[in-house]
């Protein structure tokens, strides 16, 4: 058997389920350019049959990726498939996967079939996809929770019908570490033509054992896993790719596996879908919270002291966490910040060259230094906003205690290319602003949720705030990058107003 572990990413896919998680075109792509230098084989774009906006991002993505293949989800349906490769089919290396339930509960319940129906039903489909590319993918959903023997009879339907891939998901985080490899080992010895496929698994995380259930899968056989950055997908997520690809790497005596994953592109990857979609990495996230290399107690400092390895298994510089030694300042040339953004993974047009380059100088006359997250944070507020209908010119805030006059905000703003300005109070200044500001555009969205994150140390750090508005069934994040929060939280709020007047 060989040792080679295939990464499958669905970070754009399953990943955007995650709520407040919705991605643009811009974002998207810029994820995937970071996530083909990370060194993913295979990269699902979407569910093109969802959405015409899935749709064109899906064949966007697959008509601009150099070498990773592009994977699109489909049902096993042929109108499904079609549109699959309608939206794929110009990607260097297509993928079509093609997804049906196995197991009784599905059966009977969502699909109301009879069991020799779904067995048809994935012959009928995977030849159809077969007739496009032999680069079809066949997932069983609910596996875990399938009939074994029956499960091993859709296995060996997909591979008779051209299936390369046979994806067995613990759809609903139900399964246990042992079990879950006993399964994929059973399921590979009692299929007809296994050797003809590569066994794959895609984990949920419903009772934290995601990437547990992924590991022992993969000790059992299976060798490609599903798995998302910081494991964000539906409901509780996904196994998370950082922590799969580390554990095989730090425990390669173990697993005796290997991989193509560039681990020092771990944090970049992670920190820029965190600035995405507008939701902090968790300080205790393992690879890649803010403590994760954190050594605390004088104990464990001492022992770091004396010797590293006392108390990591890892260096930071491994999984890419290390000040870059090319620091951007006010007196950096246009050049040097293009290559600094090139070695960040963000490949950029002329035009939006300009505009960043404008944006850093501004920065840099506030800041001594940029650190690579100020820079990050930098680009995804110059560069990924959605044109906007709404744009914020100045803004000015009077903070106050209790005695006088409550906290005052006034706003000038352009709305639809027109010139407006407001004024108003609230109970705290950051409420005043976003009162001006609803009231300025005629609407009253509801706020769900405001963080402020300071990205760098230091009081002259660069403030992110993120802020996410519904209204009615919408919802829309938002999120602004400022030295002044309060400048920031205005940014982040028009932000959100801009994506929930696009219904984006
Ligand atoms: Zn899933």
């Amino acid at each position: 058997m060989q040792n080679r572990v295939y990464f499958f990413d669905t970070t754009l896919r399953d990943g955007e389920q995650s709520p407040g998680a919705t991605m643009n075109l811009q974002e998207k792509l810029c994820l995937a350019n970071q996530l083909e230098k990370l060194g993913i084989d295979v990269l699902e774009a979407g569910f093109p049959a969802t959405s015409p906006g899935d749709f064109e991002a899906v064949k966007t993505i697959a008509e601009q990726m150099d070498s990773m293949q592009i994977a699109g989800l489909c049902r096993c349906l042929e109108a499904d498939i079609d549109r699959c490769w309608e939206a794929i089919r110009h990607a260097k290396n297509p993928r079509i996967h093609t997804v049906l339930a196995t197991s009784p509960l599905h059966m009977k319940h969502k699909l109301r079939k009879r069991s020799e129906d779904v067995l048809k039903m994935i012959e009928v489909g995977v030849k159809h996809c077969s007739a496009y590319t032999d680069n079809v993918e066949f997932s069983a959903e609910d596996a875990s929770r399938s009939d074994r023997d029956f499960l091993c009879r859709a296995a060996e339907t997909a591979i008779r019908a051209g299936a390369r891939i046979i994806n067995i998901p613990d759809t609903v985080g139900y399964a246990q570490p042992e079990e879950f490899g006993a399964l994929i080992a059973y399921v590979i010895a009692n299929t007809a033509n296994s050797d003809k496929a590569i066994f794959s698994v895609h984990c949920h995380n419903d009772l934290g054992l995601g990437v547990a259930n992924t590991l022992a899968a993969l000790a059992a056989g299976a060798r490609q896993a599903e798995v998302t950055l910081s494991g964000i997908g539906e409901r509780a997520g996904n196994a998370a790719l950082e922590e799969v690809v580390m554990a095989l790497t730090v425990r390669k005596d173990y697993f005796g596996l290997t991989h193509a994953i560039a681990t020092e592109q771990l944090y970049p990857s992670c920190r820029m879908l965190a600035l995405t979609i507008g939701r902090p990495i968790p300080d205790n996230k393992a690879i890649v919270g803010a403590n994760a290399f954190a050594h605390e107690s004088g104990i464990h400092q001492d022992g770091m002291l004396k010797h590293r390895e006392t108390y990591e298994i890892m260096t930071p510089q491994s999984v890419g966490r290390k000040q870059s030694s090319l620091v951007i300042g006010k007196h950096s040339g246009r050049n040097a910040v293009r290559n600094k953004f090139e070695n960040m993974g963000y490949k950029l047009d002329d035009a939006q060259i300009n505009v960043v380059f404008e944006a850093v100088k501004q920065l840099a006359d506030r800041k001594k230094v940029l650190h690579d997250d100020d820079l990050t944070a930098l680009v995804q507020e110059a560069i990924h906003r959605i044109p906007d209908r709404y744009r914020l010119r100045h803004v000015s805030v009077q903070s106050s205690d209790c005695g006088g006059v409550p906290p005052t905000a006034a706003v000038i703003m352009d709305v639809d290319g027109e010139e407006k300005s407001g004024a108003g109070f609230g109970v705290g200044p950051v409420d005043a602003l976003f009162n001006v500001i609803a009231d300025m555009l005629g609407q009253t969205p509801e706020l769900e949720q405001y963080a402020v994150t300071a990205i760098t140390g230091g009081t002259d750090a660069l403030g992110e705030v993120t802020v996410r508005l519904r209204e009615n069934e919408f919802t829309a994040m938002g999120r602004g990058a400022h030295p002044d929060i309060l400048v920031a939280s205005a940014k982040a709020y028009v932000n959100a107003m801009n994506r929930l007047a696009k219904k984006y």
